[in-house]
């Protein structure tokens, strides 16, 4: 215990990462205190992954009335998007308070107010009241990130992701611009909850960074499920009109839209912080940067999560967080380990998904061997539905190692997650043959697949 300063811990930002820090070093016996600007719990769990995912939820009853007539089912269902709003409010804000008494019964001081930082040891908090500074023996600096407005005209006229939860009234027409993870997501839930849903993409094909095959596969899904998709295409600028806006395109066509959601990624939450006058380096966009332990070139200061801007997911800030902990109060110096981080694209239906692409592992070994299939799920046999599933591994032929594990179906991200472990410990395919199937479901397909796609 260093008695020089007041904590033995400062964490700023509120989200996955700050609060696990901040828990876990309390738990420790450390001094804490955590500095919340806004709703505790962040990102994921007030404008990210749980509402997110609650609406995805939402969204597929859509699905599952259409074919629940093919299993004998009449249903008269009427979507009621206000109940959903309120509903998921009302569950945000319990998370809220979940997270205020897990900080307060480890002991951690919440602070409520916007905190920078004065030098390696100081954090000024600034709140209705006034400024107050604290010293610390560290500072964690866990501030997560913010979207990027693209710069077009008129792009004051669009939204943010963190808009879309409340939207009112419900957008019948919905244009989203951008290829990524938010993108797609939102273009399903949208289109699954009823709007009419156009995905402007820019390049090539959506989802850049993922599987090549996955990636078409995909796309054609959505495209099944009634979404709009344009490729090459660029917006030149959004206007008002009497009946919405007016989305521009670069081709001279454009599209009338209620909303317009600018998806086109995330950068971190740094501006006004106090990097620079605590030696803290950063990078592109303003990530801060980090050694292996996740130390910044100030030594006592320690940044986690999206502010790094390096992999933008709960389970990564969560993991960092840990790390940090267990080097500060634990167990020693310990380093993340980067590989293998298993990740779902929550689209309809979603990309589950962890380790190479095919692509990278071309790249980095001498020969791969290819097992792939897709096919129509069982329950699709009845329900009428002609939305199909993608299976594929993709092995290092000469270790026989698993390098990577791909899927697009239902549930991909629940049935990948299981899969990750098998991956972690090194699984090889002759590992995956050995492995009993569970019969009869989707999943079983990634142990019974024998002769190799190429
Ligand atoms: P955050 O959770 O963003 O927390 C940062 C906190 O710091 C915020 O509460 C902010 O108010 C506070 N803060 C910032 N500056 C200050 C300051 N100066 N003083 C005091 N407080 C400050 N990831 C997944 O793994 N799965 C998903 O399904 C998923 N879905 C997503 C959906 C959407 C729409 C979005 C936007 C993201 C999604 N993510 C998902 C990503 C995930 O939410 C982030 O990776 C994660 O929240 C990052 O955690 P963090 O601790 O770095 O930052
Ligand atoms: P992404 O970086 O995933 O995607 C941004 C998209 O916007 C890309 O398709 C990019 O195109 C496009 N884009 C960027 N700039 C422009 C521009 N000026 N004009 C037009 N298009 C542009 O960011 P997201 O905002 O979708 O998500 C941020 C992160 O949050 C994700 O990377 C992910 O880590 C996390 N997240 C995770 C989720 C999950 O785990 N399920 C869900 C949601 C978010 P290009 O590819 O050509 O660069």
């Amino acid at each position: 215990m260093d008695h020089a300063h007041q904590f033995d811990l400062f964490v700023i930002g509120g989200g996955s990462g700050g609060v696990r820090a901040a828990r876990m070093a309390a738990q420790r016996g450390a001094r804490v205190a955590l500095a919340e600007a806004a709703a505790l719990g962040g990102t994921c769990v007030n404008v990210g992954c749980i509402p997110k995912k609650l609406y995805s939820y939402a969204a597929h009853y859509a699905h599952d009335f259409r074919d629940a007539a093919g299993f004998g089912w009449k249903a008269d269902a009427h979507f009621d998007w206000d109940r959903l709003r309120a509903n998921r409010a009302r569950e945000i804000g319990r998370l809220n308070q979940v997270y205020e008494r897990l900080l307060e019964d480890a002991g951690v001081r919440i602070l409520r107010g916007w905190a920078s930082l004065v030098d390696g040891h100081t954090v000024m908090l600034e709140t209705t009241h006034g400024a107050e500074r604290f010293s610390a023996r560290h500072i964690l600096v866990a501030t997560g990130g913010t979207p990027v407005v693209p710069d077009i005209e008129g792009a004051q006229l669009g939204v943010s992701s963190d808009s879309m939860f409340d939207l009112d009234p419900f957008p019948q027409r919905l244009v989203v611009v951008g290829g990524g993870y938010i993108a797609c997501e939102f273009a399903s839930i949208f289109r699954g909850l009823g709007a009419r849903v156009h995905l402007l993409y820019r390049g090539e094909q959506i989802l850049r960074g993922f599987d090549e095959e996955v990636r078409h596969f995909i796309a054609a899904e959505m495209v099944k499920h009634g979404i709009d998709l344009r490729l090459h295409t660029d917006v030149r600028s959004l206007a008002r009109t009497g009946e919405g806006i007016e989305v521009r395109l670069a081709d001279g066509h454009s599209l009338a839209a209620d909303t317009v959601l600018l998806a086109t990624g995330r950068v971190p939450n740094v501006s006004g912080l106090g990097l620079e006058a605590a030696g803290v380096r950063q990078g592109k966009a303003g990530a801060i940067e980090v050694d292996a332990q996740l130390r910044t070139s100030a030594p006592s200061i320690f940044a986690v999560g999206d502010v790094t801007n390096r992999v933008q997911l709960t389970p990564v800030a969560l993991a960092e967080a840990m790390a940090v902990v267990d080097h500060l109060f634990g167990e020693g110096r310990r380093s993340m380990d980067y590989d293998n981080i298993p990740t779902a694209v929550f689209t309809h239906p979603n990309i589950g998904t962890v380790g190479l692409t095919e692509q990278q592992a071309r790249e980095r070994v001498a020969e791969v061997t290819i097992y792939r299939t897709d096919f129509k799920a069982l329950k699709h046999t009845l329900s009428g539905s002609i939305e199909r599933c993608l299976m594929k591994l993709v092995v290092d032929a000469a270790t026989d190692r698993v390098l990577g594990l791909h899927m697009v179906g239902p549930d991909a991200g629940e049935i990948v997650q299981g899969f990750a472990v098998a991956m972690q410990a090194g699984a090889t395919k002759a590992v995956f043959d050995r492995t009993i199937g569970i019969h009869p479901t989707i999943a079983e397909e990634f142990v019974t697949m024998r002769e190799p796609t190429r």
